[in-house]
Protein backbone atom coordinates (compact mmCIF):
# COMPACT_ATOMS: atom_id res chain seq x y z
CA UNK A 1 0.00 0.00 0.00
CA UNK A 2 1.56 3.45 -0.84
CA UNK A 3 0.08 6.90 0.55
CA UNK A 4 2.52 8.99 -1.76
CA UNK A 5 1.45 11.44 -3.81
CA UNK A 6 3.02 10.84 -7.56
CA UNK A 7 5.89 13.79 -8.12
CA UNK A 8 3.31 16.13 -10.81
CA UNK A 9 0.27 15.72 -8.15
CA UNK A 10 2.61 16.63 -5.39
CA UNK A 11 4.41 19.67 -7.78
CA UNK A 12 0.61 20.61 -8.41
CA UNK A 13 -0.84 20.95 -5.22
CA UNK A 14 2.35 22.65 -3.60
CA UNK A 15 2.04 25.85 -6.48
CA UNK A 16 -1.57 25.79 -5.95
CA UNK A 17 -1.27 26.58 -2.06
CA UNK A 18 1.74 29.25 -3.20
CA UNK A 19 -0.98 30.62 -5.49
CA UNK A 20 -4.33 30.91 -2.85
CA UNK A 21 -1.47 32.37 -0.45
CA UNK A 22 -0.08 35.17 -2.53
CA UNK A 23 -3.09 35.82 -5.42
CA UNK A 24 -6.42 34.69 -3.33
CA UNK A 25 -6.72 35.01 0.34
CA UNK A 26 -5.83 39.22 -0.55
CA UNK A 27 -8.98 38.89 -2.36
CA UNK A 28 -10.95 37.15 0.06
CA UNK A 29 -9.99 39.54 3.26
CA UNK A 30 -11.02 42.98 0.69
CA UNK A 31 -14.87 43.31 1.69
CA UNK A 32 -14.92 45.46 -1.49
CA UNK A 33 -14.64 42.40 -3.90
CA UNK A 34 -17.56 40.30 -2.56
CA UNK A 35 -21.06 40.64 -4.84
CA UNK A 36 -23.89 40.97 -3.19
CA UNK A 37 -24.65 37.46 -2.75
CA UNK A 38 -21.56 36.93 -0.71
CA UNK A 39 -19.38 35.55 -3.65
CA UNK A 40 -16.57 36.92 -5.19
CA UNK A 41 -17.13 39.67 -7.85
CA UNK A 42 -17.42 38.50 -11.23
CA UNK A 43 -14.38 41.22 -12.41
CA UNK A 44 -11.81 40.25 -9.58
CA UNK A 45 -12.63 36.57 -10.73
CA UNK A 46 -11.67 37.37 -14.06
CA UNK A 47 -8.43 39.15 -12.94
CA UNK A 48 -7.80 36.23 -10.69
CA UNK A 49 -8.75 33.79 -13.73
CA UNK A 50 -6.08 34.81 -15.92
CA UNK A 51 -3.42 34.90 -13.45
CA UNK A 52 -4.16 31.13 -12.85
CA UNK A 53 -4.13 31.04 -16.39
CA UNK A 54 -0.61 32.85 -16.76
CA UNK A 55 0.70 30.55 -13.89
CA UNK A 56 -0.59 27.40 -15.81
CA UNK A 57 -3.17 26.28 -13.38
CA UNK A 58 -6.14 26.27 -14.76
CA UNK A 59 -8.33 23.01 -15.39
CA UNK A 60 -6.25 20.32 -13.55
CA UNK A 61 -9.82 17.63 -14.12
CA UNK A 62 -9.57 18.31 -17.80
CA UNK A 63 -7.39 16.66 -20.35
CA UNK A 64 -4.26 18.46 -21.85
CA UNK A 65 -6.11 18.81 -25.30
CA UNK A 66 -8.99 20.59 -24.26
CA UNK A 67 -6.50 22.82 -22.28
CA UNK A 68 -6.47 21.20 -19.18
CA UNK A 69 -3.60 19.41 -17.10
CA UNK A 70 -4.75 15.90 -17.46
CA UNK A 71 -5.69 14.76 -13.80
CA UNK A 72 -7.50 11.93 -12.79
CA UNK A 73 -9.72 12.22 -9.15
CA UNK A 74 -6.49 11.19 -7.23
CA UNK A 75 -4.57 14.20 -8.61
CA UNK A 76 -7.50 16.36 -7.76
CA UNK A 77 -8.18 15.39 -4.04
CA UNK A 78 -5.56 16.97 -2.73
CA UNK A 79 -5.46 20.00 -5.04
CA UNK A 80 -8.82 20.69 -4.93
CA UNK A 81 -8.14 20.89 -0.86
CA UNK A 82 -6.24 23.06 -1.52
CA UNK A 83 -8.33 25.27 -3.64
CA UNK A 84 -10.09 25.54 -1.02
CA UNK A 85 -8.08 27.10 1.47
CA UNK A 86 -9.70 29.92 0.40
CA UNK A 87 -13.89 30.22 0.20
CA UNK A 88 -13.28 32.14 -3.11
CA UNK A 89 -10.29 29.56 -4.67
CA UNK A 90 -11.97 26.65 -6.76
CA UNK A 91 -14.05 28.99 -8.99
CA UNK A 92 -10.25 30.76 -9.88
CA UNK A 93 -9.29 27.26 -11.39
CA UNK A 94 -12.41 26.28 -12.83
CA UNK A 95 -12.71 24.02 -10.33
CA UNK A 96 -16.25 24.78 -8.20
CA UNK A 97 -19.42 22.95 -8.86
CA UNK A 98 -21.29 22.47 -11.04
CA UNK A 99 -19.17 23.31 -14.01
CA UNK A 100 -16.85 21.00 -12.15
CA UNK A 101 -19.33 18.00 -12.34
CA UNK A 102 -20.49 19.46 -16.17
CA UNK A 103 -17.44 19.40 -17.37
CA UNK A 104 -16.28 16.13 -16.32
CA UNK A 105 -19.67 14.37 -17.87
CA UNK A 106 -19.42 15.63 -20.84
CA UNK A 107 -15.67 14.67 -21.11
CA UNK A 108 -16.67 10.99 -20.60
CA UNK A 109 -19.78 10.98 -22.34
CA UNK A 110 -20.23 13.70 -25.27
CA UNK A 111 -19.47 13.16 -28.82
CA UNK A 112 -16.72 14.68 -30.60
CA UNK A 113 -19.47 17.29 -31.80
CA UNK A 114 -21.13 17.71 -28.24
CA UNK A 115 -17.50 18.14 -26.50
CA UNK A 116 -16.65 21.05 -29.10
CA UNK A 117 -20.05 22.72 -29.09
CA UNK A 118 -20.85 22.01 -25.28
CA UNK A 119 -17.94 21.36 -23.21
CA UNK A 120 -14.94 23.88 -25.01
CA UNK A 121 -16.01 26.73 -23.73
CA UNK A 122 -16.87 25.67 -20.15
CA UNK A 123 -13.50 24.60 -19.82
CA UNK A 124 -12.05 27.50 -22.05
CA UNK A 125 -13.89 29.74 -19.01
CA UNK A 126 -15.79 31.83 -21.75
CA UNK A 127 -19.38 30.37 -20.18
CA UNK A 128 -20.84 29.23 -17.00
CA UNK A 129 -22.43 25.94 -17.18
CA UNK A 130 -25.66 24.84 -14.88
CA UNK A 131 -27.51 21.02 -14.01
CA UNK A 132 -30.82 20.92 -14.05
CA UNK A 133 -32.38 18.13 -12.20
CA UNK A 134 -34.35 18.70 -8.80
CA UNK A 135 -38.22 19.65 -8.90
CA UNK A 136 -39.98 20.95 -5.92
CA UNK A 137 -42.51 18.74 -4.56
CA UNK A 138 -44.30 16.95 -6.00
CA UNK A 139 -41.37 15.95 -8.48
CA UNK A 140 -38.38 14.52 -7.94
CA UNK A 141 -35.50 15.68 -5.37
CA UNK A 142 -34.03 12.70 -3.40
CA UNK A 143 -36.17 10.29 -6.11
CA UNK A 144 -35.45 10.80 -9.51
CA UNK A 145 -38.06 8.02 -10.48
CA UNK A 146 -40.34 10.99 -9.59
CA UNK A 147 -39.79 13.24 -12.49
CA UNK A 148 -42.61 14.86 -13.59
CA UNK A 149 -40.87 17.16 -16.08
CA UNK A 150 -41.28 15.50 -19.64
CA UNK A 151 -39.55 15.43 -23.25
CA UNK A 152 -41.96 13.97 -25.61
CA UNK A 153 -40.69 13.89 -29.36
CA UNK A 154 -41.84 15.75 -32.02
CA UNK A 155 -41.52 16.02 -35.74
CA UNK A 156 -37.72 16.80 -37.32
CA UNK A 157 -35.85 14.69 -34.74
CA UNK A 158 -37.23 17.62 -31.93
CA UNK A 159 -37.78 17.19 -28.08
CA UNK A 160 -40.16 19.47 -26.98
CA UNK A 161 -39.71 20.48 -23.13
CA UNK A 162 -42.07 21.06 -20.37
CA UNK A 163 -41.69 21.30 -16.64
CA UNK A 164 -40.61 22.81 -13.71
CA UNK A 165 -37.06 22.64 -11.83
CA UNK A 166 -35.95 24.71 -8.69
CA UNK A 167 -32.13 25.22 -7.28
CA UNK A 168 -31.08 25.05 -10.43
CA UNK A 169 -27.37 26.08 -9.07
CA UNK A 170 -25.66 29.21 -11.29
CA UNK A 171 -28.85 29.22 -13.17
CA UNK A 172 -28.42 32.90 -13.63
CA UNK A 173 -25.08 33.34 -15.23
CA UNK A 174 -25.42 29.97 -16.86
CA UNK A 175 -25.22 29.53 -20.80
CA UNK A 176 -24.82 26.04 -20.84
CA UNK A 177 -27.57 23.84 -19.30
CA UNK A 178 -27.67 20.03 -18.87
CA UNK A 179 -31.26 18.91 -18.27
CA UNK A 180 -33.04 16.25 -17.02
CA UNK A 181 -36.29 15.23 -18.27
CA UNK A 182 -38.36 12.00 -18.32
CA UNK A 183 -39.14 10.64 -22.29
CA UNK A 184 -40.72 7.39 -20.60
CA UNK A 185 -42.49 5.44 -17.53
CA UNK A 186 -39.94 3.01 -17.35
CA UNK A 187 -38.80 2.78 -13.80
CA UNK A 188 -34.91 2.67 -14.78
CA UNK A 189 -34.91 4.11 -18.27
CA UNK A 190 -37.37 6.46 -18.29
CA UNK A 191 -35.32 9.60 -17.92
CA UNK A 192 -32.80 11.48 -20.44
CA UNK A 193 -30.56 13.52 -20.57
CA UNK A 194 -30.32 16.82 -23.00
CA UNK A 195 -28.02 20.22 -23.31
CA UNK A 196 -29.86 23.39 -24.21
CA UNK A 197 -28.49 27.09 -24.65
CA UNK A 198 -29.80 29.78 -22.58
CA UNK A 199 -30.50 31.77 -25.97
CA UNK A 200 -33.39 28.88 -26.91
CA UNK A 201 -37.04 29.79 -26.39
CA UNK A 202 -38.88 28.09 -24.16
CA UNK A 203 -37.66 28.70 -20.77
CA UNK A 204 -37.67 31.23 -17.88
CA UNK A 205 -36.02 32.09 -14.83
CA UNK A 206 -39.09 32.20 -12.38
CA UNK A 207 -37.24 33.48 -9.53
CA UNK A 208 -33.91 33.63 -7.80
CA UNK A 209 -34.55 31.80 -4.58
CA UNK A 210 -33.26 33.38 -1.12
CA UNK A 211 -31.13 31.18 0.54
CA UNK A 212 -29.47 31.49 4.37
CA UNK A 213 -25.93 30.85 2.34
CA UNK A 214 -23.69 32.64 0.07
CA UNK A 215 -24.73 31.87 -3.23
CA UNK A 216 -23.20 30.69 -6.25
CA UNK A 217 -22.79 33.14 -9.21
CA UNK A 218 -26.17 32.76 -10.77
CA UNK A 219 -28.04 32.07 -7.47
CA UNK A 220 -30.08 28.72 -6.94
CA UNK A 221 -32.71 29.23 -9.22
CA UNK A 222 -36.50 28.23 -10.10
CA UNK A 223 -36.84 27.19 -13.75
CA UNK A 224 -39.65 27.08 -15.93
CA UNK A 225 -39.46 24.78 -19.09
CA UNK A 226 -42.78 25.69 -21.29
CA UNK A 227 -42.37 23.80 -25.42
CA UNK A 228 -38.54 24.48 -24.68
CA UNK A 229 -37.71 22.12 -28.26
CA UNK A 230 -33.77 20.54 -28.56
CA UNK A 231 -32.47 19.36 -31.04
CA UNK A 232 -31.73 15.05 -31.06
CA UNK A 233 -28.32 16.21 -32.04
CA UNK A 234 -27.78 18.18 -28.23
CA UNK A 235 -29.24 14.42 -26.53
CA UNK A 236 -26.90 12.84 -24.10
CA UNK A 237 -26.23 9.15 -24.36
CA UNK A 238 -29.17 7.09 -25.38
CA UNK A 239 -32.63 7.43 -24.60
CA UNK A 240 -33.24 6.26 -21.71
CA UNK A 241 -29.82 6.67 -20.21
CA UNK A 242 -30.28 9.76 -17.74
CA UNK A 243 -29.94 7.89 -14.34
CA UNK A 244 -26.99 6.20 -15.76
CA UNK A 245 -25.76 9.71 -16.64
CA UNK A 246 -26.68 11.24 -13.63
CA UNK A 247 -25.02 8.67 -11.59
CA UNK A 248 -21.81 8.73 -13.65
CA UNK A 249 -21.74 12.72 -12.90
CA UNK A 250 -22.31 12.60 -9.79
CA UNK A 251 -19.89 10.03 -8.31
CA UNK A 252 -16.96 12.32 -9.25
CA UNK A 253 -19.27 15.72 -8.42
CA UNK A 254 -20.10 14.67 -4.95
CA UNK A 255 -16.24 13.71 -4.18
CA UNK A 256 -15.16 16.34 -5.19
CA UNK A 257 -17.46 18.33 -3.26
CA UNK A 258 -15.46 16.32 -0.32
CA UNK A 259 -12.03 17.34 -1.64
CA UNK A 260 -13.04 21.04 -1.32
CA UNK A 261 -15.30 21.05 1.93
CA UNK A 262 -11.95 18.93 3.51
CA UNK A 263 -9.71 22.36 2.49
CA UNK A 264 -12.63 24.68 4.37
CA UNK A 265 -12.30 22.28 7.24
CA UNK A 266 -8.87 22.79 7.63
CA UNK A 267 -8.82 26.51 6.96
CA UNK A 268 -11.51 26.56 9.93
CA UNK A 269 -8.95 24.58 11.90
CA UNK A 270 -5.87 27.41 10.62
CA UNK A 271 -8.52 30.39 11.86
CA UNK A 272 -8.87 28.90 15.32
CA UNK A 273 -5.15 27.78 16.09
CA UNK A 274 -4.03 31.26 15.15
CA UNK A 275 -6.41 32.86 17.90
CA UNK A 276 -5.81 30.22 20.40
CA UNK A 277 -2.59 31.11 20.28
CA UNK A 278 -2.31 34.75 21.22
CA UNK A 279 -5.63 34.21 23.41
CA UNK A 280 -5.39 34.76 26.93
CA UNK A 281 -7.59 34.59 29.81
CA UNK A 282 -7.44 33.48 33.61
CA UNK A 283 -4.14 33.67 32.80
CA UNK A 284 -3.65 30.65 31.06
CA UNK A 285 -3.03 30.47 26.74
CA UNK A 286 -6.23 29.50 25.02
CA UNK A 287 -4.41 27.14 23.28
CA UNK A 288 -2.54 25.56 26.42
CA UNK A 289 -6.19 24.64 28.13
CA UNK A 290 -6.92 21.24 27.32
CA UNK A 291 -10.31 21.39 26.60
CA UNK A 292 -8.86 23.48 23.48
CA UNK A 293 -6.46 20.94 22.81
CA UNK A 294 -9.42 18.17 22.87
CA UNK A 295 -11.03 19.83 20.23
CA UNK A 296 -8.54 20.54 17.57
CA UNK A 297 -7.80 16.80 18.05
CA UNK A 298 -11.26 15.96 17.62
CA UNK A 299 -10.91 17.63 14.32
CA UNK A 300 -7.78 17.01 13.14
CA UNK A 301 -8.10 13.07 13.42
CA UNK A 302 -12.05 13.45 11.54
CA UNK A 303 -10.58 15.49 8.50
CA UNK A 304 -8.20 13.10 8.29
CA UNK A 305 -10.35 9.97 8.30
CA UNK A 306 -12.31 12.33 5.76
CA UNK A 307 -8.94 12.80 3.40
CA UNK A 308 -8.13 8.86 3.34
CA UNK A 309 -12.45 8.11 2.38
CA UNK A 310 -12.18 10.69 -0.38
CA UNK A 311 -8.80 9.37 -1.41
CA UNK A 312 -10.02 5.69 -1.12
CA UNK A 313 -13.24 6.99 -3.41
CA UNK A 314 -10.72 8.65 -5.36
CA UNK A 315 -8.53 5.75 -6.57
CA UNK A 316 -11.33 3.87 -7.16
CA UNK A 317 -13.17 6.12 -9.61
CA UNK A 318 -9.90 6.65 -11.11
CA UNK A 319 -9.50 3.06 -12.17
CA UNK A 320 -13.40 3.23 -13.73
CA UNK A 321 -15.74 2.07 -10.79
CA UNK A 322 -18.46 3.64 -9.66
CA UNK A 323 -17.21 3.83 -5.65
CA UNK A 324 -20.71 3.73 -4.51
CA UNK A 325 -19.92 3.18 -1.44
CA UNK A 326 -16.82 5.03 -0.73
CA UNK A 327 -18.56 8.12 -2.03
CA UNK A 328 -21.55 7.58 0.15
CA UNK A 329 -19.05 6.96 3.06
CA UNK A 330 -17.03 9.95 2.30
CA UNK A 331 -19.89 11.92 1.50
CA UNK A 332 -21.61 12.01 4.82
CA UNK A 333 -18.52 11.88 7.22
CA UNK A 334 -16.64 15.21 5.14
CA UNK A 335 -20.03 17.25 5.68
CA UNK A 336 -20.38 15.83 9.36
CA UNK A 337 -16.81 17.26 9.77
CA UNK A 338 -17.11 20.46 7.65
CA UNK A 339 -20.27 21.19 10.40
CA UNK A 340 -18.26 20.18 13.31
CA UNK A 341 -14.65 22.53 11.76
CA UNK A 342 -16.69 25.76 11.42
CA UNK A 343 -18.66 25.83 13.96
CA UNK A 344 -15.93 24.63 16.83
CA UNK A 345 -13.87 27.03 14.97
CA UNK A 346 -16.23 29.56 16.12
CA UNK A 347 -16.44 28.72 19.43
CA UNK A 348 -12.85 29.05 19.80
CA UNK A 349 -12.79 32.50 18.78
CA UNK A 350 -15.12 33.78 20.66
CA UNK A 351 -17.29 36.94 19.08
CA UNK A 352 -14.70 37.48 16.69
CA UNK A 353 -16.11 33.97 15.35
CA UNK A 354 -19.55 35.56 14.95
CA UNK A 355 -17.99 38.69 12.98
CA UNK A 356 -17.51 38.77 9.67
CA UNK A 357 -13.69 39.69 10.01
CA UNK A 358 -12.87 36.05 9.88
CA UNK A 359 -14.46 34.13 6.65
CA UNK A 360 -15.79 31.64 9.60
CA UNK A 361 -19.56 32.92 9.77
CA UNK A 362 -19.54 32.79 5.60
CA UNK A 363 -18.00 29.00 5.83
CA UNK A 364 -20.70 28.11 8.79
CA UNK A 365 -23.81 29.37 6.79
CA UNK A 366 -22.22 27.88 3.65
CA UNK A 367 -21.65 24.30 5.14
CA UNK A 368 -25.52 23.79 5.83
CA UNK A 369 -26.00 22.57 2.37
CA UNK A 370 -23.31 19.71 2.49
CA UNK A 371 -25.54 17.31 4.21
CA UNK A 372 -28.40 18.10 1.43
CA UNK A 373 -26.96 18.58 -1.89
CA UNK A 374 -25.90 15.76 -4.35
CA UNK A 375 -28.04 13.57 -2.12
CA UNK A 376 -29.12 13.99 2.38
CA UNK A 377 -27.36 12.41 4.35
CA UNK A 378 -29.78 9.64 5.11
CA UNK A 379 -30.51 8.71 1.33
CA UNK A 380 -26.63 8.06 1.30
CA UNK A 381 -26.83 6.22 4.33
CA UNK A 382 -30.43 4.43 2.91
CA UNK A 383 -27.55 3.12 0.43
CA UNK A 384 -25.11 1.86 2.43
CA UNK A 385 -27.41 0.06 4.55
CA UNK A 386 -29.08 -1.48 1.35
CA UNK A 387 -25.07 -2.56 0.48
CA UNK A 388 -25.04 -4.27 3.97
CA UNK A 389 -27.90 -5.91 3.50
CA UNK A 390 -26.46 -7.61 0.62
CA UNK A 391 -22.96 -7.85 1.68
CA UNK A 392 -22.77 -8.95 5.27
CA UNK A 393 -19.48 -8.85 6.17
CA UNK A 394 -18.33 -8.55 3.04
CA UNK A 395 -18.92 -4.83 3.37
CA UNK A 396 -15.27 -3.88 3.98
CA UNK A 397 -12.80 -5.69 1.93
CA UNK A 398 -9.58 -4.40 0.84
CA UNK A 399 -8.39 -4.97 -2.98
CA UNK A 400 -5.89 -7.68 -3.68
C1 LIG B 1 -27.51 24.81 -2.24
C2 LIG B 1 -28.16 23.78 -3.11
C3 LIG B 1 -27.76 23.68 -4.44
C4 LIG B 1 -28.40 22.74 -5.28
N1 LIG B 1 -28.04 22.70 -6.62
C5 LIG B 1 -28.72 21.89 -7.45
C6 LIG B 1 -28.46 21.91 -8.86
O1 LIG B 1 -27.60 22.66 -9.34
N2 LIG B 1 -29.19 21.13 -9.66
C7 LIG B 1 -30.16 20.29 -9.19
O2 LIG B 1 -30.79 19.59 -9.97
N3 LIG B 1 -30.42 20.24 -7.85
C8 LIG B 1 -29.74 21.02 -6.98
N4 LIG B 1 -30.02 21.00 -5.63
C9 LIG B 1 -31.06 20.12 -5.13
C10 LIG B 1 -30.52 18.95 -4.32
O3 LIG B 1 -29.84 18.03 -5.13
C11 LIG B 1 -31.72 18.34 -3.58
O4 LIG B 1 -32.07 19.26 -2.58
C12 LIG B 1 -31.45 16.98 -2.99
O5 LIG B 1 -31.33 16.02 -3.99
C13 LIG B 1 -32.59 16.56 -2.04
O6 LIG B 1 -33.83 16.66 -2.69
P1 LIG B 1 -35.02 17.48 -2.00
O7 LIG B 1 -34.51 18.81 -1.63
O8 LIG B 1 -36.19 17.42 -2.91
O9 LIG B 1 -35.33 16.71 -0.67
P2 LIG B 1 -36.46 15.60 -0.42
O10 LIG B 1 -36.34 14.51 -1.39
O11 LIG B 1 -37.78 16.30 -0.32
O12 LIG B 1 -36.03 15.08 1.01
C14 LIG B 1 -36.19 15.88 2.17
C15 LIG B 1 -35.46 15.26 3.33
O13 LIG B 1 -36.05 14.00 3.60
C16 LIG B 1 -35.11 13.09 4.07
N5 LIG B 1 -35.06 11.90 3.21
C17 LIG B 1 -35.24 11.84 1.86
N6 LIG B 1 -35.10 10.58 1.41
C18 LIG B 1 -34.85 9.82 2.51
C19 LIG B 1 -34.56 8.43 2.71
N7 LIG B 1 -34.55 7.59 1.69
N8 LIG B 1 -34.34 8.00 3.97
C20 LIG B 1 -34.36 8.87 5.01
N9 LIG B 1 -34.58 10.19 4.87
C21 LIG B 1 -34.81 10.66 3.64
C22 LIG B 1 -33.74 13.83 4.07
O14 LIG B 1 -33.50 14.33 5.36
C23 LIG B 1 -33.99 14.95 3.10
O15 LIG B 1 -33.17 16.07 3.37
C24 LIG B 1 -29.40 21.90 -4.77
C25 LIG B 1 -29.77 22.01 -3.42
C26 LIG B 1 -29.17 22.94 -2.60
C27 LIG B 1 -29.61 23.04 -1.16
Amino acid sequence: MDFNLAPDIEAYRIAVRAFVAEHIIPVESDRSAYDEHDNIGLDRLAELRAKVKAAGLWAPQMPKELGGLGFDQVGMAPAYEEMNRSIFGPVCFNCAAPDDGNMYILNRIGTPDQKQRWLQPIVDGSVRSAFVMTEPSPGSGSDPSMMLTRAEPVGNARWRVNGLKWFITGAEEATHFILMAKTSDDSRKGLTAFMFHKDQPGWRIVRRIPIMGPEEHGGHCEIEFENLEIDDRDRLMEVGDGLKLTQIRLGTARLTHCMRWLGLAKRSMEIAIEYAERREGFGVRLSDRETIQTMLGDLAYKIEIGRLLTMKAAWKLAAGDFARKEVSMAKIHVADTLHEAVDTAIQINGARGYSKDTPLEWIYRYARQARLVDGASEVHKMVLARFYQQERNDFWTWGV
